[in-house]
């Protein structure tokens, strides 16, 4: 009898080791090839893996092994996708089989699919081509009209000896400068090879279709794959399909697409590298900026990171020269910045008085001299952009008699005021954190007064106040309220690019990328909620938020002069946030933040883990962390060089009525955070079903370079 072949299978589970299966080479069709998707019984059921080794030997016994049921119809996974794989596994201390199996997409995990699929793939290619005709293209700058600082930053990117070497590049341009289109001009000249595919990554969906459409006018024949995780199911599998054949040439995508497989990836682009959105926040929380310059390293291929705001991170490797640092320092259109103004709310000057006569009946949230410059900004024709970043009329709801405030009873926080119309048709109170959704109550549910009220403000009140102060402009208000209920992100954005509204009221959704081309006067109104923040890299966040607002301004302004006026509303104009953002010195604040980093050895001058947990009650998750902190002092292994923190209870302790701890680790050395990770891996495995400990059934996760603590 010849020997039997054996595969080993990662799965989807919270399991450190693959299974042994058995593979029957004359019922799949072919002989097995490290990557390959199966699908294989386990338990009771089936479940899709992939396989990682193939061997004539297993360490149990044969006769007893299962053997693979089903083969999807595809290519193996390539080397190189299966070594990012590897990697990320490793880095970030998570399983094999949980890390691959999540980046396929739905359909390819259906093996009743697997059949039907072909058929599918073909209606899709006849449905894209109709598409990609129907499809705008917009915003083309061709090559010959870069002006003469894109041309430079151009020449330096277009490094042909260089090429097929790894190479990280920060191209660092004032928002409006035109580093789009430096970068699509750069992927021209890869895209030359016919073969090559190229990958840009953007933070959010909702920036996607803007680019979409650019690229599509600047490459109208080359095969795109979208992909990101609004995209329906189907048109995803097929999108990831097209990148994993070689078929597409361009893959764009939020983070998710740094992940897929790309056999001939050439380069890639990271735009807005800075923005917290590339940090995956569940699951295997992974830097999807960080893996894509792991992934242009490991296959030889340049990574250009793009930001008028670079992460401290990228920023500090650009000057120290291990990246390439190529700056574009105007605006392409030939405006300035807008000029910032710093509106003390403190000072009387700035409120109304009862003697004027443009003061508002209802208490406005927005100060007289914001009122006016917005009044004469809409008598230029010009829009008005106003950020508060809090969706919601009021972010808590009190009582006037008695200190009830409308706690969410499964969290620690508040349930948020919305008013009639926006959330449900009646007013309701809903809690952002766990989604629960109560009917306002009639009175105090403590003491029966009947006068409740709301205390602060969200975009709809603004947006109430906004339409009471100019009755007749046209205000839109965009936050993820308003594009889940009637139209879509991108259909608001549309109304703004088409100049049917005059007052837009919104969140930082609106605040990046867009190109919007009639801005003259942007307005932030609750910055200061975000200056005191127990997190070291809020002011960092804030900083690059604004200089993003800012950036939507007086694009399209007059040559030479100052783009549109930015307003800050805030009762400490003397924060060093603002008065680096006064100068538009962005070079200045990543410097002094720098400094304030290295005093407290704060990242990037040391490295951090996270150990989360989460049980039913708090005393037992801080228990939990503590007697693993216990074990490892106890085992010698928090050594020289490594800082483990006490265990406390995160900012927001108590989410959907689960109680939630954290243990943090710090160490100046990345090799000695990595193996005190896998020793807590270990250690908390080895008492534990996946990652939920025996006995008190508390649920763990090991992070690695955690963005918010
Ligand atoms: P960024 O990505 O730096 O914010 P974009 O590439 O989006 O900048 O360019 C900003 C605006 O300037 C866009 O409307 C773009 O079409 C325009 N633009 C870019 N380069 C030029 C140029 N050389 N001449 C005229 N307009 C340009
Ligand atoms: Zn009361
Ligand atoms: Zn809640």
């Amino acid at each position: 009898m010849p020997s039997p072949t054996v595969v080993q299978v990662v799965v989807d589970k919270p399991l450190a080791q693959g299974f042994d299966y058995l593979w029957d080479a004359q019922k799949l069709g072919v002989e097995p090839v490290i990557g390959q998707i199966v699908e294989v019984p386990f338990g009771r059921s089936t479940l899709i893996g992939v396989v990682i080794k193939v061997s004539a030997h297993s360490d149990f016994d044969i006769q007893k092994l299962k053997g693979v049921s089903a083969l999807a119809p595809l290519p193996p996974l390539d080397s190189a996708v299966l070594r990012l794989m590897n990697f990320a596994s490793q880095y970030y201390i998570h399983v094999l089989g949980e890390t691959i199996i999540p980046t396929i997409p739905q359909m390819w995990k259906k093996s009743a699919n697997w059949e039907k699929i072909p058929k599918k793939l073909l209606a899709a290619e006849k449905k894209k081509d109709k598409k990609d005709r129907e499809i705008k293209s917009e915003g083309l700058i061709v090559e010959s009209r870069l002006n003469n600082e894109q041309q430079s930053a151009l020449v330096s990117l277009r490094n042909t000896a260089a090429e097929k070497k790894f190479r990280a590049i920060l191209l660092q341009g004032q928002t409006g400068s035109g580093k789009t289109a430096v970068f699509l001009s750069w992927l021209s000249s890869i895209l030359e090879d016919e073969e090559a595919q190229v990958l840009i990554l953007v933070p959010e969906i909702n920036l996607t279709p803007q680019l979409e459409r650019r690229v599509r006018a600047y490459f109208p024949n080359k095969n795109m794959s979208v992909l990101h995780s609004a995209i329906p199911e189907n048109q995803r599998g097929v999108a990831w399909y097209e990148a994993m054949t070689g078929k597409a040439q361009i893959i764009l995508g939020t983070r998710l697409a740094a992940l897929t497989p790309m056999p001939n990836l050439k380069a890639i682009v990271v735009d807005e590298e800075h923005d917290p959105s590339y940090k995956q926040q569940d699951g295997i929380r992974y830097s999807a900026r960080d893996l894509a310059i792991w992934r242009a390293h490991d296959v030889k291929a340049p990574i250009l990171l793009s930001s008028a705001t670079p992460s401290l991170e990228t920023w500090m490797a650009a000057k120290a020269g291990r990246y390439q640092y190529i700056r574009l320092d105007q605006r392409a259109q030939g405006a300035g910045l807008p000029k910032v103004h710093l509106i003390n709310t403190r000072d009387p000057q700035n409120q109304f008085s009862p003697g004027d006569v443009d003061k508002p009946m209802s208490k406005s949230p927005i100060t007289k001299t914001l009122v006016r410059a917005i009044s004469k900004n809409l008598d230029s024709k010009k829009q008005s952009l106003v950020l508060i970043n809090r969706r919601g009329y009021a972010p808590v709801l009190s009582c006037n008699a008695c200190s009830w405030l409308s706690k969410c009873q499964q969290c620690s926080s508040y349930m948020v005021m919305h008013k009639a119309g926006a959330l449900n048709r009646k007013a309701v109170l809903n809690c952002h954190h766990c989604g629960l959704v109560k009917p306002i109550p009639e009175h105090c549910p403590d003491c029966g007064n009947a006068d409740l009220k709301g205390l602060g403000q969200g975009t709809q009140k603004v947006e109430d106040s906004i339409e009471e102060i100019w009755p007749n402009a046209r205000v839109l208000r965009v936050d993820t309220d308003s594009s889940k209920k009637s139209k879509g992100a991108e259909e608001l954005f549309q109304e703004i690019h088409s100049g049917n509204v005059d007052l837009v009221v919104g969140t930082q959704m609106i605040a990046k990328g867009h190109d919007y081309q009639n801005i003259g006067l942007v307005a932030a109104l609750d910055a200061d909620s975000r200056l005191f923040s127990q997190d070291f890299r809020a002011a960092e966040r804030l900083f690059a938020q604004l200089v993003q607002v800012a950036g939507r301004a007086g694009r399209s302004g007059v040559e030479g002069q100052a783009g549109g006026d930015m307003f800050i509303e805030t009762q400490y104009p003397e924060a060093p946030v603002f008065q680096y953002l006064l100068r538009h010195d962005v070079d200045g604040f990543l410097s002094y933040t720098a400094n304030e980093r290295e005093e407290a050895k704060l990242p990037p001058f040391s490295y951090q883990g996270l150990i989360h947990a989460e049980a039913k009650s708090l005393d037992k998750a801080i228990q939990f962390l503590s007697s693993l902190k216990g074990r490892l002092k106890a085992k010698g292994l928090i050594a020289h060089g490594l800082k483990a923190y006490d265990p406390v209870p995160k900012a927001l302790m108590r989410v959907a009525g689960t109680e939630r701890a954290q243990l943090l680790l710090e160490s100046g050395d990345r090799k000695q955070l990595q193996e005190i990770l896998e020793a807590i891996d270990q250690d908390l495995r080895g008492q534990s079903q996946g990652r939920i400990s025996k006995g008190e059934n508390i649920r763990w996760l090991i992070e690695r370079d955690p963005i918010s603590i």
